[in-house]
């Protein structure tokens, strides 16, 4: 790459599950670096392996990456449609003497590494351990004539030389020498005719034209493999970016048994795109200082592979709820609108004037309950009552607020006061519960709590004056007369 060339970077999920949170941090950071320098993101979707693949999963994948806000510029692309490129690379390497021809049946080769095995997506194979050589590295000619007319199916091997180390620099890891005779003579091209992955995203990133490869730390060992493939095929390699693996809060790789790993659950949820982004963004990253709270355009401008840690990240669940209450509360509120709107629509509670004729009110509602809010589901769980009048009272708050003997007859006097009220405000309301308290000699609390109870159904709600403006007056003197029956039955 020359310095005027804009970079160009990837991600290259496998469908082989759901979009996981390390697959997610990873499509990040490289959005991020590739809005910050003004390059280019790729989408390539790796799938070649066809045990393990499932076609399926891909527009889930894409899903997950749209709702976490992020777009690639190129693609998707689909190695499954690119194998002939593969299989050109690989004669090529043939061809050239940096490969060979290998007749070994799947299980009869045990170097770590037969023939027709998976190639390591993650593989720490051959790593400081001297690598077992193929049987089928020195055959001779006439051995190999012999092989092709006994019809033997032959994958390709990548010689790989006996002495000597591969470097390559890593932007986060730095310098890293292999030795060469720790590294096994890999596959790159099964005898299906279908590539490794070490050659496929070799041959990919260089036709691709890719400047940068910011993946998972699991691939570091693959890395020593790809670098051989690069120099076999006259390529540069790009500059690697391995990012630290993402852990678990016992300090296990994160998986299942520590909750939901699947982007898509922490969506349904009621995570907002922009709190899980941001918390991923510092799962071994950081701005250099102790910035948290950074807005997208934020990481983008901050975003630099510089910040990013050798260090494995902790997965903090508490850490990702605080990010949502934060992007819950600060963002202007129009900005929470939207997501409020799919919420409704989705318990089938929105009304359609909300986002016209309603609006303000609809604006006004969700700022009032947002600070109480943890997840989007709030808006249709505990506070329910501000959209529908199908509520239910919460059975704590009903024995706890209901439960004052006077009560029936108190709220029904403060149901006439409210109704008989010529102005419907905040003061006005407050002003006609106290007076209903005065003079029947109680305590305003005791009315206000039982008020909320039987407005919203819950004991923990916004102020009550507020909520009352906000609900109408009509609806107000409507659930108060509903709730009589239920406060004296108590
Ligand atoms: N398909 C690989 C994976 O899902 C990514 C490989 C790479 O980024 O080089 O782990």
């Amino acid at each position: 790459m020359t310095s005027t060339e804009k970079p160009r970077v990837r991600f290259a999920p496998s469908p082989t599950g759901f979009l996981h949170v390390g697959g997610a941090r990873t499509a990040l950071f490289n959005w991020l670096f590739a809005k910050h320098e003004g390059g280019t993101l790729l989408l390539r979707i790796e799938d070649t392996d066809v045990e393990r693949n499932k076609p399926e999963l891909v527009d889930g994948i894409l899903v997950a990456l749209r709702w976490l806000g992020i777009e690639w510029d190129e693609g998707p692309f689909f190695q499954s449609q690119r194998i002939e490129m593969y299989s050109a690379a690989a004669e090529r390497i043939l061809a050239s003497g940096a490969g060979y021809a290998c007749y070994c049946k799947p299980a009869a080769y045990t170097g770590g590494d037969a023939a027709e095995e998976r190639e390591g997506e993650g593989d720490d194979e051959g790593k400081g351990t001297k690598a077992v050589a193929c049987p089928c590295r020195d055959l001779t000619s006439e051995q190999r004539v012999a092989k092709e007319k006994e019809g033997i199916p032959a994958a390709i091997r990548f010689r790989t030389p006996r002495t000597g180390t591969t470097h390559f620099e890593d932007a986060v890891f730095g310098p890293r020498d292999v030795q060469n005779a720790e590294i096994e003579d890999f596959v790159l091209l099964r005898s299906s005719g279908l590539p490794t992955y070490q050659l496929s995203v070799v041959v990919d990133d260089i036709d691709m034209r890719i400047t940068h490869v910011i993946r998972g730390a699991d691939h570091l060992s693959n890395t020593p493999k790809q670098v051989l493939i690069y120099e076999a095929l006259g390529a540069e390699p790009p500059i690697f970016a391995h990012v630290p693996l993402i852990l678990g809060p016992d300090r296990t790789r994160l998986s299942k048994r520590h909750g939901a790993t699947s982007v898509g659950s922490y969506a349904e949820e009621g995570f907002l795109p922009e709190a899980f982004r941001n918390f991923l963004a510092l799962l071994g990253w950081s701005s250099g200082d102790d910035s948290e709270f950074m807005r997208t355009n934020e990481l983008v401008e901050r975003f630099a592979l510089s910040g990013v840690s050798r260090t494995n990240a902790i997965f903090d669940r508490a850490k990702l709820e605080w990010f949502n209450t934060q992007y819950l509360q600060k963002p202007p509120v129009e900005e929470l609108l939207p997501y409020v709107e799919m919420e409704l629509k989705r318990a089938g509670l929105w009304k359609e004037a909300w986002a016209t004729t309603d609006r303000a009110w609809f604006a006004h509602t969700v700022d009032l309950i947002r600070s109480r809010t943890r997840l989007l589901g709030d808006f249709i769980g505990w506070a329910r009552a501000f959209f529908s009048d199908d509520f239910e009272y919460d059975p704590e708050a009903r024995a706890k607020f209901w439960k004052d003997e006077k009560l029936p007859e108190l709220m029904l006097k403060l149901t006439d006061a409210l109704e008989g009220l010529p102005e419907w405000n905040h003061d006005a309301c407050d002003a006609a519960l106290r007076a209903v308290a005065t003079s029947e000699g109680v305590k305003a609390g005791l009315l206000i709590n039982a008020t909320r109870v039987a407005i919203v159904g819950r004991a923990v709600a916004p102020p009550l004056f507020e909520t009352m403006v906000v609900l109408g007056k009509d609806r107000v003197i409507a659930r108060l007369r509903r709730a009589l029956p239920a406060i004296s039955a108590r």
